[in-house]
Order: structure tokens, then C-alpha cells, then sequence
């Protein structure tokens, strides 16, 4: 597929091969994106600004409720799309597609409702004669940078309230999977975007980042990503509004009150969804000492029951890694542990990019497996006394995106509401849940601002006052 800067979908002598992450095999080639590239896509950027700006609300609305009409009408090309370049199996992929639909809808909906407010000028000695109010304008150029690993619907996420406030765009997908986001690309050109608003870069960040997230025009960068990149980015950007959703590590308790059977069915899709490439998949699970046998040998019972393969089966449960180098830093970081004393229930194979679905105890709470984002199909489980004991234990690593609880007991469900320190904390589900609309991101390491449209929109905008001297 080729990349698009001011409206024409442009092609480069020199390609970055995209794989199937399953065979190895070169599934499309895409443009080697040069820093020239870069500035050639801001500047039709800056000019895309001017059009998107006067853009009315209810033409932006009508564009994204088209765009939503063309991923319906391909719907399966999509989901093949994203479970050929990517991990995720055809099943998860479908799943990413309709929720990708979700995304651009509340777009939709939600850009009618950027709103301000009156300002109460007499509220204050000497504002007698004045009235006004504040109204948000959009932020400019914004520069949105995603993963591989929902390599459609978290472009969706920058796009949808992008263009539903009025700014331009420059998107630089996942070198691993850029194609999805490249469809994406050709469902808003084909829903009568007017061209330079959006403009798609591909090309590998250690190369051209540096370019597009230091640029003058440009007035915002949001990432979707990891620490490191999180970190090089920050370093380079200059004085910029920054939205980041970054990694997490993130903790599951289970109660001795919990349903069990529920419990071990919602962790165990959590821990292996998309391989366990996922932000908010469970890493740490913290399980009450009465129940901990019980639950260990159904949770390594169900798990063992998972079909491992090629992604586009579609009885396949869990794919391959999105590449070897990635399956064998996991491998690594297992073996490190099992040096450390930790044991393998379960898994800890691996077969080029396959990585069985593994589940672990006696990790040291030290080691980088507990302490870091595994970003793979690992879970670690640990025995509690009690829930004070879980909750210091979950909130002990540097990052705070999801955490969960699985309880009978309201009070036990507030207490960890109270003091997990996360962004959020789901009861009796999984860390893996979420709802496209709700405020998402985390603390800590886990990022800074928040995803979710409303709250992308309150980013992507900026508020102008308006006073009348009466
Ligand atoms: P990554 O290696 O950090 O890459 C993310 C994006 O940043 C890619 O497009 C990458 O380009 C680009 N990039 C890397 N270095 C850059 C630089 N110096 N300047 C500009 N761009 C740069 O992450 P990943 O492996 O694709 O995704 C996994 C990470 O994303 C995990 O940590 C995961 O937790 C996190 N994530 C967070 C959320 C969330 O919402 N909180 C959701 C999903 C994933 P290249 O591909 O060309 O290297």
C-alpha cells in the first residue's frame, strides 16, 4: 500500500516489508518514509488545518457517520487485514473491527457536543459591565503516533475526535502493522475528507520521529506506545501539548469470596487476549490464600485447553507474537525468571513466534518479569493473605492503567476502588475490559491525559474566552 500526504497516495523506490507474523511471509510492502517525507505531509497539514477549522460540525459528522457506513460495508476485509499483519486471531479481529465502528460513531456524535460555557464576569468586584463565555477551538496540527498491537481501533481513537474537533492530522502507524491504518486512511479519503486534513506517514520512528515530533507547526503529539518511545519523544518535542497512553503491568485480585468459575474465565481470556500484547492484559494476580489451589489448577486447566496457532483459523484461540525478536525477549525474560526460582505451571515453549500461553509462581517480585510490562502471553500469580496485602502488592510496580477485583463483598470492592492506584479498577471483570467511550489512560508510567472520544476531544481543543466591555 502506498502513504498519503496532501491528498495523493504517494509511493517510495525504497519499501519496508510487512510479514505475516505467523510464516514469516511479506504480506504487502509499504514506503520507506525519509524525514523529507515528514515535512512535505506538515506542511499540507498546516494547510489541511485551515480547511478542517472552517469544516461546519454537521459536515465532520457527516463524514465520520460515512466513514463508519464504509468499515461496516468492509467489514471483513478489515478483520482479515488486521489478523494477517497482526497477532490477533480472526476472531479478536472482528471484534476490533465493531469496535472500531463504535469509535468513529461516537465521534460522531460527540462532535455536536464541544461545548463552552458563560463566565459570570459580575461575580467579581468591577466585571459589572462585562459578559462573555468560552468556546473550544481546535488545537491545530496533531501529530498521532500508534501501536502494532490494535493497529486499527487505536488509530480510530486518534483520528475519530481529531477530525471531529476540526484539526488536521499527520498519523505515522506501527512500522508492524501499518496496513489497517493505511484502510482506515482510504475509508475517510473515500467519505469525502477533504484532502491534506489527513495525511498518513509510514516509516520507522528511530528514523523520521525525531522530525515529526519537533516541528513547529505541529501543536500536538499523541502517542499510543511504549515508556521508551514515550520517553524519546518527550525529549525531542519541544513545548507541545502531549497525550500519551503508554505500557502497564497490570494486577487481577481474587478474593476467597469470588466466583470462581467466573473469576478463571475472565482472567484467562484477559492474561491471552492478542497473545497478551495488550495494555490492559493481566500480568499479576493476586489470589487469596483459602482459594489458591483451586483456582491455580483451573486456571492451568482452562489454559491448557487453548488452541495455539495460525490466526486465521477460525477455532484458532491464540496467534503468534508480532514477530521473533518480541517472542524472544519473552522467552528471555521467562527464563531469567525461572533462574530466579520462578516455576511454569503451564507453557514457556516456544516455537519461532508461537509463545505458549504461560502461567507462573515463585516469581521474585523483583524480577523484571513481575516488575515490567511482559507485553505477552505470561501471567504470574501470588498468594495473599488478605486484601490489604494485594492491594500493596498490585500497587507496587511503576504503572497504574487497569487493575481488578473479584469479589461478593462491597466493602472489599470499595476498599480497592479507594486505594488502587490505577486508572481504573474494574469489578469482577478481567483488567481487560473497556468501553471506547469511557475516560481511558493511566498513572504513573501508564501515560499522561486521557483517551476515550469525549476526553480526547477536551485534549484535542483548546478554550477561547470571549468578553464584552458592555
Ligand atoms: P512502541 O515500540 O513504543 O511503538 C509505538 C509507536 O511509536 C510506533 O509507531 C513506533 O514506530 C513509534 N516510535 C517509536 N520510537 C519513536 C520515536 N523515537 N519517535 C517517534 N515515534 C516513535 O510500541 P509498540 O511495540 O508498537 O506497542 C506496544 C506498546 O504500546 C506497549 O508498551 C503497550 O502497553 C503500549 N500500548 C498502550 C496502550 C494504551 O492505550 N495505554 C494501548 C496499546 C498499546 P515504529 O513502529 O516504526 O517503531
Amino acid at each position: 500500500m502506498k502513504m498519503l500526504i496532501a491528498g495523493e497516495w504517494v509511493d517510495k523506490e525504497k519499501k519496508i516489508p510487512v510479514y505475516n507474523p505467523y510464516d514469516g511471509k511479506v504480506i504487502d510492502n509499504i514506503p520507506a518514509g525519509s524525514k523529507e517525507d515528514v515535512l512535505k505531509a506538515i506542511e499540507a497539514a498546516v494547510e489541511g488545518y485551515q480547511i478542517s477549522k472552517k469544516l461546519p460540525v454537521h459536515k465532520r459528522m457527516e463524514i465520520l457517520w460515512r466513514v463508519t457506513d464504509y468499515i461496516k460495508n468492509n467489514f471483513e476485509d478489515f478483520a482479515k487485514t488486521i489478523a494477517t499483519e497482526g497477532s490477533k486471531t480472526i476472531r479478536e479481529a472482528r471484534k476490533e473491527v465493531a469496535r472500531c465502528i463504535n469509535t468513529i460513531s461516537i465521534s460522531a456524535e460527540e462532535a455536536r457536543r464541544i461545548l463552552g460555557e458563560t463566565i459570570p464576569f459580575d461575580s467579581f468586584p468591577g466585571g459589572e459591565t462585562r459578559v462573555g463565555y468560552y468556546y473550544r477551538f481546535p488545537i491545530g496540527v496533531i501529530v498521532a503516533i500508534t501501536p502494532f498491537n490494535d493497529p486499527l481501533n487505536l488509530v480510530a481513537h486518534k483520528l475519530g475526535p481529531a477530525i471531529a474537533a476540526g484539526n488536521s492530522v499527520v498519523l505515522k502507524p506501527a512500522t508492524d502493522t501499518p496496513l489497517s491504518a493505511l484502510k482506515l486512511g482510504e475509508a475517510f479519503m473515500d467519505s469525502g475528507l477533504p484532502p491534506k486534513i489527513l495525511n498518513i506517514v509510514t516509516g520507522r520512528g528511530s528514523e523520521i520521529g525525531d522530525v515529526l515530533v519537533s516541528h513547529p507547526a505541529v501543536r500536538m503529539i499523541t502517542l499510543t506506545g511504549g515508556v521508551e518511545a514515550g520517553l524519546e519523544i518527550l525529549k525531542n518535542s519541544g513545548l507541545k501539548k502531549i497525550g500519551m497512553e503508554l505500557g502497564s503491568n497490570c494486577p487481577v485480585i481474587v478474593c476467597d469470596d469470588a466466583d470462581m468459575d467466573r473469576a478463571v474465565e475472565l482472567s484467562v481470556s484477559g492474561a491471552f487476549w492478542a497473545v497478551g500484547q495488550n495494555c490492559i492484559g493481566v500480568q499479576r494476580m493476586y489470589i487469596f490464600e483459602k482459594i489458591f489451589d483451586e483456582f491455580t489448577n483451573k486456571f492451568v486447566e482452562k489454559t491448557k485447553k487453548m488452541k495455539v496457532g495460525y490466526q486465521l483459523d477460525e477455532d484458532t484461540d491464540m496467534g503468534p507474537v508480532i514477530n521473533e525478536k518480541e517472542a524472544k525477549r519473552i522467552e528471555e525474560w521467562v527464563n531469567d525468571a525461572v533462574k530466579q526460582g520462578g516455576k511454569i505451571l503451564t507453557g514457556g515453549k516456544r516455537k519461532g513466534t508461537i509463545y505458549d500461553p504461560t502461567v507462573m509462581v515463585d516469581v521474585p517480585e523483583d524480577a523484571k518479569l513481575a516488575v515490567e510490562e511482559v507485553f505477552g502471553p505470561v501471567v504470574l500469580f501470588y498468594k495473599v493473605n488478605d486484601l490489604d496485602e494485594a492491594i500493596q502488592k498490585s500497587n507496587s510496580v511503576n504503572y497504574g492503567l487497569h487493575s481488578a477485583i473479584f469479589t461478593q463483598d462491597i466493602n472489599r470492592a470499595f476498599k480497592a476502588i479507594h486505594e488502587l492506584d490505577f486508572g481504573s479498577v474494574i469489578i469482577n471483570d478481567s483488567t481487560d475490559y473497556r468501553l471506547d467511550m469511557m475516560p481511558f489512560g493511566g498513572v504513573k508510567n501508564s501515560g499522561l491525559g486521557r483517551e476515550g472520544i469525549k476526553f480526547s476531544l477536551l485534549e484535542m481543543t483548546e478554550p477561547k474566552v470571549v468578553c464584552f466591555n458592555l
